[in-house]
Protein backbone atom coordinates (compact mmCIF):
# COMPACT_ATOMS: atom_id res chain seq x y z
CA UNK A 1 0.00 0.00 0.00
CA UNK A 2 1.45 3.35 -1.03
CA UNK A 3 0.93 6.66 1.19
CA UNK A 4 -1.45 8.07 -1.03
CA UNK A 5 -3.28 4.82 -1.11
CA UNK A 6 -3.13 4.97 2.68
CA UNK A 7 -4.28 8.19 3.42
CA UNK A 8 -7.25 7.72 0.87
CA UNK A 9 -8.27 4.57 2.98
CA UNK A 10 -8.16 6.59 6.12
CA UNK A 11 -10.00 9.47 4.76
CA UNK A 12 -13.14 7.04 3.91
CA UNK A 13 -12.84 5.20 6.74
CA UNK A 14 -13.03 8.44 9.21
CA UNK A 15 -15.24 10.94 6.51
CA UNK A 16 -17.88 11.58 9.21
CA UNK A 17 -15.02 12.66 11.74
CA UNK A 18 -12.89 14.76 9.36
CA UNK A 19 -15.71 16.79 8.31
CA UNK A 20 -17.05 17.55 11.51
CA UNK A 21 -13.75 18.32 12.96
CA UNK A 22 -13.08 20.73 9.73
CA UNK A 23 -16.03 22.80 10.02
CA UNK A 24 -15.61 23.37 13.94
CA UNK A 25 -12.28 24.82 12.94
CA UNK A 26 -13.78 27.00 10.25
CA UNK A 27 -16.77 28.40 12.90
CA UNK A 28 -14.01 28.63 15.22
CA UNK A 29 -11.76 30.87 13.12
CA UNK A 30 -13.61 33.12 10.25
CA UNK A 31 -10.89 35.55 10.23
CA UNK A 32 -8.83 33.09 8.71
CA UNK A 33 -11.21 31.42 6.54
CA UNK A 34 -12.17 34.57 5.29
CA UNK A 35 -8.18 35.68 4.41
CA UNK A 36 -7.77 32.41 2.80
CA UNK A 37 -10.54 32.32 0.79
CA UNK A 38 -9.87 35.89 -0.40
CA UNK A 39 -6.62 35.32 -1.33
CA UNK A 40 -7.67 32.10 -3.17
CA UNK A 41 -9.98 34.54 -4.86
CA UNK A 42 -7.37 36.73 -5.89
CA UNK A 43 -4.83 34.84 -6.89
CA UNK A 44 -8.01 32.84 -9.19
CA UNK A 45 -9.50 35.66 -10.17
CA UNK A 46 -9.75 34.94 -13.81
CA UNK A 47 -10.44 31.43 -13.92
CA UNK A 48 -13.06 31.96 -11.11
CA UNK A 49 -14.92 34.80 -13.25
CA UNK A 50 -14.76 32.47 -16.54
CA UNK A 51 -16.21 29.60 -14.59
CA UNK A 52 -19.50 31.72 -13.59
CA UNK A 53 -19.98 33.23 -16.42
CA UNK A 54 -19.58 29.57 -17.89
CA UNK A 55 -22.34 27.98 -15.81
CA UNK A 56 -24.40 31.48 -16.49
CA UNK A 57 -24.16 30.42 -20.12
CA UNK A 58 -25.49 26.58 -19.49
CA UNK A 59 -27.99 27.60 -16.89
CA UNK A 60 -29.09 31.04 -18.02
CA UNK A 61 -32.65 29.93 -18.24
CA UNK A 62 -32.58 28.59 -14.75
CA UNK A 63 -31.12 32.08 -13.67
CA UNK A 64 -33.58 34.22 -15.06
CA UNK A 65 -36.71 31.93 -13.83
CA UNK A 66 -35.53 31.86 -10.47
CA UNK A 67 -34.31 35.92 -10.53
CA UNK A 68 -37.87 36.56 -12.10
CA UNK A 69 -39.99 34.16 -9.28
CA UNK A 70 -37.42 36.00 -6.53
CA UNK A 71 -38.39 39.21 -7.76
CA UNK A 72 -41.43 39.18 -8.51
CA UNK A 73 -42.19 37.42 -4.71
CA UNK A 74 -39.92 40.55 -3.15
CA UNK A 75 -41.29 43.43 -5.39
CA UNK A 76 -41.69 46.09 -2.55
CA UNK A 77 -38.64 45.20 -1.13
CA UNK A 78 -36.36 45.28 -3.70
CA UNK A 79 -37.87 48.74 -5.22
CA UNK A 80 -37.70 50.28 -1.76
CA UNK A 81 -33.81 48.94 -1.45
CA UNK A 82 -33.06 50.32 -4.91
CA UNK A 83 -34.67 53.69 -3.49
CA UNK A 84 -32.45 53.82 -0.45
CA UNK A 85 -29.80 52.96 -2.71
CA UNK A 86 -29.76 55.62 -5.05
CA UNK A 87 -31.12 58.17 -2.81
CA UNK A 88 -27.52 57.47 -1.02
CA UNK A 89 -25.77 57.75 -4.28
CA UNK A 90 -27.22 60.18 -6.30
CA UNK A 91 -24.03 61.85 -7.78
CA UNK A 92 -23.09 58.09 -8.76
CA UNK A 93 -26.01 57.34 -10.24
CA UNK A 94 -26.11 60.44 -11.97
CA UNK A 95 -22.88 59.75 -13.65
CA UNK A 96 -23.40 56.19 -14.63
CA UNK A 97 -26.48 57.40 -16.15
CA UNK A 98 -24.56 59.78 -18.38
CA UNK A 99 -22.24 57.90 -19.04
CA UNK A 100 -24.15 55.20 -20.18
CA UNK A 101 -26.15 57.14 -22.06
CA UNK A 102 -23.24 58.84 -24.11
CA UNK A 103 -22.21 55.45 -25.30
CA UNK A 104 -25.32 53.73 -25.87
CA UNK A 105 -27.28 56.52 -27.87
CA UNK A 106 -28.79 54.27 -30.38
CA UNK A 107 -30.25 52.12 -27.45
CA UNK A 108 -31.31 55.24 -25.26
CA UNK A 109 -33.29 56.72 -28.54
CA UNK A 110 -34.85 53.01 -29.42
CA UNK A 111 -35.82 52.75 -25.53
CA UNK A 112 -37.76 56.28 -25.92
CA UNK A 113 -39.70 55.53 -28.94
CA UNK A 114 -40.50 52.17 -27.60
CA UNK A 115 -41.95 53.51 -24.29
CA UNK A 116 -43.26 56.61 -25.95
CA UNK A 117 -46.34 56.64 -24.14
CA UNK A 118 -45.47 55.24 -21.04
CA UNK A 119 -42.68 58.13 -20.54
CA UNK A 120 -44.98 60.58 -21.71
CA UNK A 121 -47.67 59.38 -18.79
CA UNK A 122 -44.90 59.55 -16.33
CA UNK A 123 -43.76 62.86 -17.43
CA UNK A 124 -47.46 64.18 -16.99
CA UNK A 125 -47.59 62.65 -13.45
CA UNK A 126 -44.48 64.07 -11.80
CA UNK A 127 -45.16 67.65 -13.99
CA UNK A 128 -44.61 69.68 -11.28
CA UNK A 129 -42.09 67.92 -9.40
CA UNK A 130 -40.07 68.10 -12.86
CA UNK A 131 -41.12 71.85 -13.60
CA UNK A 132 -39.19 72.92 -9.91
CA UNK A 133 -35.74 70.50 -11.16
CA UNK A 134 -36.26 71.82 -14.27
CA UNK A 135 -36.22 75.83 -13.03
CA UNK A 136 -34.02 75.54 -10.53
CA UNK A 137 -31.21 73.58 -13.45
CA UNK A 138 -31.71 76.28 -15.84
CA UNK A 139 -31.60 79.10 -13.23
CA UNK A 140 -28.19 77.51 -11.75
CA UNK A 141 -26.64 76.82 -15.34
CA UNK A 142 -28.13 80.45 -16.79
CA UNK A 143 -24.96 81.43 -18.38
CA UNK A 144 -23.99 78.16 -19.66
CA UNK A 145 -26.92 77.19 -21.49
CA UNK A 146 -27.73 80.55 -22.85
CA UNK A 147 -24.12 80.18 -24.76
CA UNK A 148 -24.79 76.64 -25.31
CA UNK A 149 -28.34 77.29 -27.25
CA UNK A 150 -26.59 80.12 -28.83
CA UNK A 151 -23.70 78.31 -30.39
CA UNK A 152 -25.93 75.61 -31.27
CA UNK A 153 -28.36 78.25 -33.01
CA UNK A 154 -25.60 79.38 -35.11
CA UNK A 155 -24.36 76.05 -36.02
CA UNK A 156 -27.32 75.10 -37.50
CA UNK A 157 -28.89 78.40 -39.11
CA UNK A 158 -31.08 77.01 -41.53
CA UNK A 159 -32.64 73.88 -39.47
CA UNK A 160 -33.41 76.69 -36.73
CA UNK A 161 -35.13 79.47 -39.49
CA UNK A 162 -37.10 76.21 -40.12
CA UNK A 163 -38.17 75.60 -36.70
CA UNK A 164 -39.26 78.88 -36.01
CA UNK A 165 -41.48 78.88 -39.42
CA UNK A 166 -42.87 75.96 -38.35
CA UNK A 167 -43.53 77.22 -35.00
CA UNK A 168 -44.93 80.16 -36.25
CA UNK A 169 -47.63 78.66 -38.24
CA UNK A 170 -48.51 76.17 -35.39
CA UNK A 171 -48.81 78.77 -32.78
CA UNK A 172 -49.60 82.32 -34.96
CA UNK A 173 -51.31 83.87 -31.78
CA UNK A 174 -48.22 83.37 -29.72
CA UNK A 175 -45.86 84.52 -32.52
CA UNK A 176 -48.05 87.58 -32.58
CA UNK A 177 -48.22 88.29 -28.97
CA UNK A 178 -44.29 88.18 -28.79
CA UNK A 179 -44.34 90.49 -31.61
CA UNK A 180 -46.49 92.98 -30.12
CA UNK A 181 -44.59 92.26 -26.81
CA UNK A 182 -41.22 92.81 -28.68
CA UNK A 183 -42.76 96.36 -30.46
CA UNK A 184 -44.39 97.40 -27.22
CA UNK A 185 -40.87 97.11 -25.19
CA UNK A 186 -39.35 98.73 -27.54
CA UNK A 187 -41.46 101.76 -27.19
CA UNK A 188 -40.92 101.60 -23.49
CA UNK A 189 -44.63 100.59 -23.11
CA UNK A 190 -45.85 99.82 -19.57
CA UNK A 191 -46.54 95.73 -20.29
CA UNK A 192 -49.44 94.06 -18.68
CA UNK A 193 -50.10 90.29 -17.39
CA UNK A 194 -48.58 88.94 -20.23
CA UNK A 195 -50.60 85.47 -19.14
CA UNK A 196 -53.94 87.48 -18.93
CA UNK A 197 -52.74 88.97 -22.73
CA UNK A 198 -52.37 85.66 -23.86
CA UNK A 199 -55.60 84.24 -22.64
CA UNK A 200 -57.06 87.10 -24.08
CA UNK A 201 -55.75 87.06 -26.96
CA UNK A 202 -56.66 83.01 -27.56
CA UNK A 203 -60.17 83.61 -26.89
CA UNK A 204 -60.08 86.00 -29.28
CA UNK A 205 -58.43 83.76 -31.89
CA UNK A 206 -60.99 81.11 -31.39
CA UNK A 207 -64.34 83.39 -31.56
CA UNK A 208 -65.48 82.92 -35.54
CA UNK A 209 -67.59 86.14 -34.77
CA UNK A 210 -66.00 89.33 -33.11
CA UNK A 211 -67.29 92.72 -33.52
CA UNK A 212 -64.97 95.24 -34.21
CA UNK A 213 -64.61 97.85 -31.47
CA UNK A 214 -65.17 100.78 -33.87
CA UNK A 215 -67.38 99.83 -36.21
CA UNK A 216 -69.19 96.89 -35.12
CA UNK A 217 -68.71 95.19 -38.39
CA UNK A 218 -68.68 91.48 -37.29
CA UNK A 219 -65.08 89.84 -38.68
CA UNK A 220 -63.59 86.04 -38.10
CA UNK A 221 -61.23 86.12 -34.66
CA UNK A 222 -59.92 83.44 -36.01
CA UNK A 223 -58.44 85.25 -39.37
CA UNK A 224 -55.62 87.51 -38.62
CA UNK A 225 -56.21 89.36 -42.12
CA UNK A 226 -59.98 90.18 -41.22
CA UNK A 227 -59.77 90.85 -37.41
CA UNK A 228 -56.73 92.66 -35.80
CA UNK A 229 -55.66 93.56 -32.24
CA UNK A 230 -55.65 96.93 -31.51
CA UNK A 231 -53.94 99.23 -29.16
CA UNK A 232 -56.93 101.54 -28.50
CA UNK A 233 -54.50 104.30 -26.93
CA UNK A 234 -51.37 103.55 -29.54
CA UNK A 235 -48.36 102.60 -28.07
CA UNK A 236 -46.84 105.69 -29.32
CA UNK A 237 -48.95 107.83 -27.36
CA UNK A 238 -48.08 106.13 -24.38
CA UNK A 239 -50.57 103.48 -24.26
CA UNK A 240 -49.32 100.08 -22.12
CA UNK A 241 -49.53 96.62 -23.70
CA UNK A 242 -52.12 95.03 -20.97
CA UNK A 243 -55.76 93.60 -21.46
CA UNK A 244 -57.04 96.71 -20.36
CA UNK A 245 -55.80 98.35 -23.59
CA UNK A 246 -56.03 95.75 -26.40
CA UNK A 247 -59.67 95.94 -28.74
CA UNK A 248 -60.79 93.73 -31.66
CA UNK A 249 -61.01 95.78 -34.64
CA UNK A 250 -61.48 95.29 -38.18
CA UNK A 251 -58.45 95.73 -40.64
CA UNK A 252 -60.04 98.67 -41.94
CA UNK A 253 -60.54 100.48 -38.68
CA UNK A 254 -57.24 99.32 -37.45
CA UNK A 255 -55.54 100.80 -40.57
CA UNK A 256 -57.10 104.32 -40.72
CA UNK A 257 -56.81 104.81 -36.92
CA UNK A 258 -53.16 104.03 -37.19
CA UNK A 259 -51.78 106.60 -33.69
CA UNK A 260 -54.85 108.51 -33.85
CA UNK A 261 -56.12 109.11 -29.93
CA UNK A 262 -59.09 106.63 -30.48
CA UNK A 263 -61.97 109.72 -29.32
CA UNK A 264 -60.01 111.58 -32.14
CA UNK A 265 -60.39 108.69 -34.32
CA UNK A 266 -64.32 107.88 -33.64
CA UNK A 267 -64.81 111.52 -34.08
CA UNK A 268 -63.21 111.43 -37.44
CA UNK A 269 -65.35 108.48 -38.42
CA UNK A 270 -68.33 109.84 -37.29
CA UNK A 271 -67.65 112.81 -39.53
CA UNK A 272 -67.10 110.88 -42.67
CA UNK A 273 -70.16 108.52 -42.07
CA UNK A 274 -72.15 111.77 -41.67
ZN1 LIG B 1 -64.19 98.43 -37.84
Amino acid sequence: MTQEERSAAYYTANRERIKARSAAWRIANPDRVRATSLRYRTAHDAEIKARKSKHCVINIEKIRTRAAAYYKANKKKILATNRIWRDKNLERMRVQQATYRANNRDKVREYKIKHRERLAAQRRARRKEINVWQRAYRAENRERLLAQRAVNRAAHVERERKRLRKYRAAHPEIFREHEQRRRARKRNAIIGDTKAITKWIKELRSNPAVPCFYCGAVVDGRNGRECHIEHYVALSRGGPHSVENLRPSCAQCNLKKLAKHPDEFLRSRKAATA
